[in-house]
């Protein structure tokens, strides 16, 4: 098997698939079940910082995004949606499948979205129900200022959607103080356990539109308000996945007793992004890079897929191509979660490093090595 450092899925700890390899029960009758949810639910809301409902829901991140726009999005509505990446125009899909009416704010992809800019388009046009946003939008590696952005816009009295599938444990995020009505989260990012959970978060105010719509949320299983009662009715909606949920308990207990983890995601980050510049490649982004995932650019000559493959198959590695407008373009190499270790990180560049040499790009230095020199 190969180690795994793509922008997630990410490796995950020894004791998480043992934890999902526990005997179980059957959730839909067992009470202790039902606890144990509503335990790991606060236990998630305490690490986002959010006295808010949490909800653990039964299928990949992308059904957080989804299950957010269903739920919020009336037919005719206009909604927001915040562009400056392949997961922020993804929004817009959701909203129109759901009968809205995406306006999109779409600005350069190589940076993250500028407060004072957005500040004056808000000023001309804030008639919006929601908007949409994303944290670390993963293709790019944009981090958007989510702290600033969404006080921004709740002083219109729009409601603020995030997406932090990628940045939550790898990046800060303070749910309540940056005032996030609907936070969307995935167990495979920076949380380390396997693909299959997605949560999200759900502010008094979501909650307040969700229960005051003209017309009903068309679907079942996006429907957020199916949760509200779950811990008083001892009910859920769909059978939960027990075993997923075991693994990502063990998860979440790894991350409340990793109190380095922010710190060292921003440190590995920092002496991966200076040694590949060493290297000779460049990045993706002008900056604003998230601290779990680095955009490298493909170098001329080369292709994705001969740099992946040669270190998948000589070296042991995965890293990841991309996908949509920046297919073929960059290589992406994940750090986040379980694989932002730096002894992994060193063997990722180290095998980048003899990869590119082997295919004719030669490096400027050893980046396994500058990577060393330069963690502090
Ligand atoms: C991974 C990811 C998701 C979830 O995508 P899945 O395919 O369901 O894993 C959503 N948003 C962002 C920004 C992501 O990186």
């Amino acid at each position: 098997m190969y180690k795994m450092m793509t922008p997630g899925p990410t490796m995950v700890a020894d004791s998480v698939m043992q934890a999902r390899s526990r005997i179980f029960g059957n959730p839909d009758v067992d009470k202790d079940f039902c606890e144990e949810y509503h335990t790991l639910c606060r236990e998630l809301g305490e690490l986002l910082h959010t006295e808010n409902e949490v909800y653990i829901l039964g299928g990949e991140g992308i059904l957080a995004l989804e299950a957010a726009c269903a739920s919020l999005t009336e037919p005719g509505d206009r909604v927001l949606v915040i562009d400056n990446g392949i997961f922020g125009r993804g929004f817009a899909d959701f909203v129109r499948i759901y009968g809205g009416d995406p306006v999109l704010y779409t600005v350069d992809y190589h940076r993250p979205v500028d407060v004072m800019e957005l500040s004056r388009y808000l000023e001309k046009d804030h008639d919006f129900a929601y908007a949409t946003l994303v944290h670390c939008d993963t293709p790019s590696g944009v981090l958007n200022d989510m702290k600033e952005i969404c006080p921004l816009l709740k002083k219109y009295g729009i409601l603020t959607v995030v997406d932090s599938v990628s940045a939550m444990f790898g990046e800060e995020l303070c749910v309540d103080d940056w005032q996030i009505d609907i936070v969307c989260g995935g167990s495979q990012k920076a949380l380390s356990a396997p693909p299959g959970l997605a949560f999200v978060s759900v502010s008094k105010e979501a909650f307040r539109v969700m229960k005051g719509r003209k017309t009903p949320i068309a679907s079942f299983y996006c429907n957020i308000l199916m949760f509200e009662n779950y811990y008083r009715d001892k009910w859920f909606p769909y059978t939960m996945p027990i075993s997923d949920i075991y693994g990502m308990a063990e998860a979440v207990r790894i991350v409340r007793e990793d109190s380095g983890r922010l710190e060292r995601h921003q440190r590995i980050a920092r002496a991966v992004r200076f040694a590949v510049q060493e290297g000779g490649l460049s990045l993706y982004l002008d900056y604003g890079d998230a601290a779990t995932v680095t955009v490298v650019r493909v170098p001329e000559g080369l292709t994705d897929t001969a740099i992946i493959e040669t270190m998948k198959e000589n070296y042991g590695i995965l890293i990841s191509g991309c996908f949509d407008v920046l297919a073929g373009k960059v290589f992406r190499l994940g750090h986040m979660g379980q694989s932002a270790n730096i002894d992994d990180v060193r063997q990722m560049l180290a095998a980048l490093t003899d990869t590119l040499n082997s295919l004719g790009f030669t490096c400027r230095c050893r980046m396994d090595e500058v990577f060393m020199r330069n963690l502090q």
